[in-house]
């Protein structure tokens, strides 16, 4: 319409981004020029013709948008459509329904709170988003810990014939819909209830349809191998591709076995297995405290590493080391645990542990099949982790520029390429013409993280403009509102 109110040509590009050095998503070395948009598409990369908008890149790099594989975002993305902790780093895609928890059947308060459920399936769920007009794109996976719930509620015993017929029957009307595949969180429950058995028969509807099982695998501490272990034996019985969750080796006694664990997984994969990953780049992690505590015997060197992140019970800890408030008080460890884990909303409570070794971080992140997942925790009361705010940048600062961990272009391809190729993000995650224009301009000589534990609500440096199937969403550190995000259906191209 606007081409023939003003008379241009029809042809006129909408965007023009000039003068940038490319990163393509391939991973492969840079290209200086101009890459043009017209709709939702790239339309020209090297040159661009005249468009309606100019934007001078400056010699800054442009890359595909980054895919955060790794998010908790299912209620978020309608209770903060416009998404700005996600797209202020860069991204443009999310993929959700993590560690068991989905929004899909709505039977799960961890993850959707006390919110209005107005959908019973994935093509609800994705009207209600699409109506929301989020930010980022979303790709959505199906969870064992939901399934489970709204089938056998916390019942602490292998499923009956029946039960697992129901639950096989959700996972796959969920692959059919379009999500990319089945999770489990198997350190939560009531997904640790559950016997390896039944994780194989829960993924192969997953398998029928190309998607990938993806694992907060049952143990990242001490028992991390046997978990690795688990997963391949999951992936070789079902027949299906695996992924594994933010992977680490937990608690001090662990660090540097990630390294072997890597091994496992390449053995695995020249085995014949099809296994990736994914990895946060902080040394703490987070998620809801009593699921970590046994109250009848609390552990206390995992009490000394916890900072409350978000406490409707004492909100006075919110911010604070369980080591301060001991030394301040005289409480035992033991005692604040078992205070926060039996209070009456302890499933509201969010800690960060501090139970990760730096070292650790940088050979996953070297690892070739190793993509970049915030699994930041949308609650944004409280003190939150600040992986859900400096996840990306903190990748290309601190790792790539600082540590020189690897490359720029290859950071690119972990965090763009690979993840779509791997969660069914078609025609994105690569500046090619005819792909979907969803990128990212960032000045590789800034660009950093500034959220930290005691700050955490801080957006990146560095990010100059980010733009979501061919619209300017982010642009000189203003979110424009535009929700140009997509639900997205999961498709595999091979
Ligand atoms: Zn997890």
């Amino acid at each position: 319409m606007a081409d023939a109110e003003y008379g241009r040509p029809m042809m006129t590009p909408d965007i023009a981004i000039r003068h940038v050095r490319i990163a393509d998503g391939s991973g492969g070395s840079f290209v200086e020029g101009d890459v043009e948009i017209k709709g939702d598409r790239i339309s020209a990369v090297g040159s661009a013709r005249a468009a309606r908008r100019e934007i001078d890149g400056q010699g800054q790099v442009l890359s595909p948008g980054f895919v955060d594989v790794h998010t908790h975002d299912d209620g978020a993305l309608l209770a903060y459509p416009g998404m700005e902790f996600k797209l202020a780093q860069g991204c443009t895609s999310v993929v959700v329904g993590n560690c068991g928890s989905s929004a899909i059947p709505p039977a799960d308060d961890a993850i959707l709170g006390s919110m209005n459920r107005t959908w019973s399936d994935l093509d609800g769920y994705f009207e209600a988003v699409a109506r929301s007009g989020p930010s980022v794109n979303v790709m959505a996976q199906i969870g064992h810990n939901t399934v489970r719930r709204a089938v056998m509620g916390m019942e602490r015993r292998a499923p009956t014939r029946a039960e697992l017929a129901s639950m096989r029957g959700l996972v796959e009307m969920a692959m059919e819909q379009g999500t990319s595949g089945f999770s489990t969180g198997l350190i939560y429950q009531p997904g640790r209830y559950s016997e390896t058995e039944e994780v194989v028969e829960l993924t192969r509807p997953c398998a029928e349809h190309g998607g990938v099982y993806n694992s907060h695998i049952r143990n990242e501490g001490e028992l991390l191998f046997e978990a690795v272990d688990e997963l391949v034996h999951i992936g070789a019985e079902a027949g299906c591709s695996c992924h594994i969750s933010h992977h680490k080796a937990a608690g001090r006694a662990n660090w540097g076995r990630v390294a072997e664990s890597l091994d496992r997984v390449d053995a695995a994969n020249a085995a014949g297995g099809d296994i990736t990953l994914d990895v946060y780049p902080y040394t703490a992690g987070s998620g809801p405290m009593y699921q970590y505590f046994d109250p009848s015997d609390i552990d206390r060197t995992l009490g000394e590493a916890v900072q409350i992140a978000a406490c409707v019970d004492f909100p006075e800890l919110e911010g604070r080391r369980l080591v301060d408030v001991a030394a301040e008080t005289g409480e035992t460890i033991e005692s604040i645990v078992h205070r926060i884990i039996t209070a009456p909303h302890k499933e509201r409570t969010i800690c960060v542990h501090f139970i990760i070794d730096e070292a650790d971080i940088e050979t996953n992140l070297r690892h070739p099949l190793m993509m970049v997942g915030s699994d930041g925790i949308p609650n944004l009361k409280g003190r939150p982790h600040p992986r859900l705010f400096g996840t990306f940048p903190r990748v290309l600062g601190r790792y790539v520029r600082e540590r020189g961990v690897m490359e720029l272009p290859e950071a690119v391809r972990k965090m763009t390429s690979l993840a779509c190729d791997r969660f069914g993000l078609v025609d994105r995650g690569r500046i090619v013409e005819g792909g979907f224009a969803d990128l990212v301009l960032f000045d590789d000589a800034n660009v950093i993280d500034t959220a930290t534990y005691d700050d955490p609500k801080r957006e990146p440096d560095g990010i100059a403009a980010v733009i979501v199937n061919g619209e300017l969403a982010l642009e000189a550190g203003r979110h424009t509102g535009v929700g140009s995000g997509r639900p997205l259906r999961y498709r595999r191209d091979d």
